[in-house]
């Protein structure tokens, strides 16, 4: 899937090598090159004991200067392929009613019937050493996950669109709920259960806001940032950021995969998006790569598909400590 990028990696590797190693590479990349590399194959073959020549120096210096001129064309390759993968998928809308549909079928292939194996193994980077923390689950479907950390003190806030999916989640986990109007928002319903303190408000995220349930000191981010249109990132990315309390700690979970092969959702999300959507107000770091291809992703046509999980938090805050 990164042919053009993979070509321009090995070349520039190759550079490398050549360059610490001082070991002459001949690349296909044109005549003035191709001589330049003979002559120094020329120059090491005269003599090895004048390796640290003067002469040699020189063009050591002038291998810096293409390694960094390749770099530049190998990070524009992999930018130009990058723009073209996501230009796959940038015009695929999934309307609310879809959604909808999909959880009347019973076609909600996306459920964990078990707690997210990347929630649990980074639990610990997200707490960051607090207890009783208000997590935001954005696009929260039935996710055990909620009923995970509500049992462990946390306490919950989730958006999901379908009813019948938040009734799901109270019903399957044996809670009680209570239904109630969402003044702010027209026609939208917030549904408890406040001993376990999970409050999940049926409407579109793009109607909620922090006006309504405050700022959250944790996110989990599982089929959400991944499941919303490609088109509606940014947006996305400004309401997750405006609903980030000073130490929100917040972890985001995105696919890679190629975009040519399957269409979504979930969507191909690259880090190098992430990094453009959240890093001029977040610091991003990348916690963890996992291959995460079964027979689900087979099924939809793919032959890779790896699983990054990203943490992010905002700059200057006190999550970062
Ligand atoms: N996070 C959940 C569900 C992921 S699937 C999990 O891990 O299981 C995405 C969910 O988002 C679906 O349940 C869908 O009904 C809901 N959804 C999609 N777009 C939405 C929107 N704009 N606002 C609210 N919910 C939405």
């Amino acid at each position: 899937m990164n042919d053009d990028f993979t070509g321009c990696l090995l070349v520039w590797c190759g550079f490398l090598n050549s360059w610490v190693n001082g070991i002459p590479v001949k690349y296909n990349l044109g005549p003035s090159l191709s001589s330049r590399v003979d002559q120094r194959a020329g120059d090491r073959a005269r003599s090895t004991s004048d390796r640290y020549a003067p002469r040699q120096t020189a063009m050591r210096a002038t291998d810096v200067l293409l390694f960094s001129l390749l770099c530049h064309v190998a990070a524009g390759s992999a930018q130009v392929n990058i723009s073209r993968m996501l230009g796959q998928q940038a015009e695929r809308v999934m309307a609310l009613g879809e959604w909808e549909e999909r959880w009347q079928q019973d076609r909600i292939g996306f459920h964990q019937p078990t707690v997210h194996r990347m929630l649990e193994k980074n639990l610990d980077k997200v707490l960051n050493g607090r207890t009783g923390v208000r997590f935001f689950f954005p696009l929260c479907g039935k996710a055990i996950d909620m009923k995970w950390l509500a049992d462990q003190g946390h306490s919950v806030v989730g958006v999901e669109i379908s009813e019948k999916g938040i009734q799901q989640f109270f019903e399957e986990n044996n809670m009680t709920f209570s239904e109630e109007p969402v003044p702010e928002i027209p026609g939208a319903k917030v549904f408890r259960n406040p001993e376990k303190n999970i409050s999940l408000y049926q409407c579109d995220l793009f109607q909620f806001s922090s006006s309504i349930a405050g700022r959250f000191g944790a996110i989990w981010d599982r089929g959400s940032l991944v499941a919303i249109n490609p088109k509606d990132r940014e947006k996305y990315a400004a309401l997750i950021v405006s609903l980030m309390d000073n130490d929100c700690r917040y972890l985001l979970d995105t696919f890679l995969y190629n975009p040519d092969q399957y269409r979504g959702p979930p969507f191909f999300v690259p880090d190098e998006q992430v990094r453009s959507l959240f890093g001029s107000s977040c610091n991003v770091e990348l916690l963890q790569s996992v291959d995460a291809l079964t027979d689900r992703q087979r099924d939809w046509g793919l032959d890779s598909f790896m699983e990054n999980i990203h943490l992010i938090t905002l700059k200057n805050s006190s999550a970062t400590k």
